[in-house]
């Protein structure tokens, strides 16, 4: 194999997926799939092609990513949820949708949609509940409804909010108050523009704790990839990161491993040398018997520091040769151990695999 080191993605885990969040909403929920950030870490265009026959629309952070999707020739509704000013004019071109967040990007896009001529070009309007990232500021509404009435260039397809803690369900009144003010701005921006506005604000959690966000439109992402934010029930784990056994040795009581000889062996041990390291995604914090490879089903603890491309592990009474397959993470208790071990959570384990390992789909 030329690739050592591959990250699998089940396509039989993404039809499973798929078909679970659409069985858990009303059939006429409008889905957008977010596959930003690479489909989180995945294969933005595998996984758009994949799930395509099932999802309304697509959602990416930036505009690049979207010239992505469209490169690879999908042609459904493109949502860019955080374009920069400068990309305005390549959003048009691409015929991608910007997601609108403040007065400032709002004139730009309209001033860039004069330039080009356009009519009633569709733009997603992001309102502030309190998450304080993006989006327009309740006392903003008359100005952002000002700017847009009687503007032939732009038509506001959808207005939306993000919650804050949507995982939480002890946080019930926080989102409660999130989905009123957001209904309440909506009323108010759909009386002044006129027309009817879809409405969103859940994401994948979102779906599963607050019934009252499903609303008209809902924005999955990690759900896609097998992660529901609690148990993860009837999902299934859609990327498994593996490499090889590229050399095996034994090594005498007292000698040490990897750099700085953090490890030292207490009795003669057999060592093999896998071909990832944390340029792959494999965090260097996982060293020193933090963590482990599955292989052939027994764990084989990390030992030493993982370098650059490789990292050692102790297969001392593990049956196992040269070329023979390790595993790094291949299921969700995988990927939630390490996002413990290292102080993070599943989102930034998933999105740390580098572009480096050989994406395939299975
Ligand atoms: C990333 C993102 C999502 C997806 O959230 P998940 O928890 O992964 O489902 C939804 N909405 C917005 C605005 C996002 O940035």
């Amino acid at each position: 194999m030329l690739y050592p080191s591959v990250l699998e993605i089940s396509k039989k885990a993404i039809d499973n997926n798929i078909n679970h969040w659409r069985s858990k909403l009303k059939p006429k929920t409008i889905l957008i799939a977010i596959i930003k950030a690479f489909a989180y870490g995945s294969d933005s265009l595998l996984i758009a092609k994949q799930i395509e026959a099932k999802v309304d629309k697509y959602a990416v952070a930036y505009c690049d990513e979207g010239l992505t999707l469209r490169e690879g020739n999908i042609k459904k509704n493109i949502l860019v949820l955080h374009p920069q000013t400068n990309s305005f004019p390549q959003i048009i071109e691409n015929n991608l949708e910007p997601c609108l967040y403040s007065i400032y990007s709002l004139k730009h896009f309209i001033y860039i949609c004069k330039k080009h001529k356009t009519e009633n070009y569709p733009i997603h309007i992001n309102i502030n509940t309190g998450l304080n990232r993006l989006g327009f500021n309740l006392n903003q509404t008359n100005e952002l409804i000002e700017l847009i009435r009687d503007n032939k260039y732009i038509k506001v397809v959808s207005i939306f909010s993000h919650l804050i803690a949507s995982e939480d369900s002890l946080t019930n009144n926080i989102t409660n108050s999130q989905i009123s003010s957001f209904n309440s701005i909506a009323d108010k921006v759909e009386k002044g523009l006129d027309y009817k506005i879809i409405r969103h604000i859940a994401n994948t959690s979102g779906i599963l704790n607050h019934k009252n966000a499903e609303m008209d439109m809902v924005r999955i992402g990690i759900g896609l990839l097998g992660f529901d934010n609690y148990k993860n029930e009837g999902l299934e784990n859609v990327c498994s990161l593996k490499t090889q056994i590229s050399h095996i040795h034994t090594i005498k009581k007292g000698e040490s491993v990897s750099y700085n000889g953090e490890f030292v062996a207490e009795e003669d041990t057999t060592i093999a040398t896998l071909s990832i390291g944390h340029a792959d995604g494999i965090s260097r914090s996982l060293g020193n018997e933090n963590f482990w490879f599955s292989i052939n089903n027994q764990k084989a603890n990390i030992i030493g520091n993982v370098c650059m491309d490789m990292t050692m592990v102790n297969i001392t009474g593990i049956d196992c040769k040269i070329g023979d397959e390790a595993v790094f993470f291949g299921t969700q208790d995988d990927i939630l151990t390490i996002s413990r071990k290292i102080g993070t959570i599943s989102y930034e384990v998933l999105t740390m695999t580098s572009q480096r390992v050989k994406r395939i789909i299975v």
